[in-house]
């Protein structure tokens, strides 16, 4: 979740450079005025925190899914393309798979 912290703090400091134009009172006394830097430094402070919060580790870690015919799960990232090795069918991502077929949570 700190990525996501940093990513809006990436943001916020990205909007103050664009539309305060000058980083005073944070990093230097450095001032933007006398050229246009602000404006591909802001974009780059923009994507970069874009990265931030994109970046999300444990949501690919976490990530099951279930094979409709053997019933068996596997973690997303063992799979090539979401493809049961066993079976050599696609694999239904866990939430969906309980949605589909709700039945077999009683199984559980
Ligand atoms: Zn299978």
């Amino acid at each position: 979740m700190i990525n996501k912290l940093i990513g809006i703090l990436l943001l916020f400091l990205g909007l103050k450079v664009l539309l305060l134009q000058d980083f005073s009172g944070q990093w230097s006394d450095y001032s933007f005025s006398n050229n246009y830097l602000f404006v591909p430094l802001s974009l780059l402070l923009f994507y970069i925190s874009y990265l931030f919060i994109r970046y999300n580790p444990k949501e690919i870690d976490e990530k099951f899914s279930k094979c409709k015919k053997c019933k068996k799960c596997y973690n997303y990232i063992e799979l090539k393309k979401g493809i049961c090795p066993k079976c050599n069918i696609e694999t239904i991502e866990i939430e969906d798979y309980y949605k589909k077929y709700p039945d077999e949570l009683k199984d559980i």
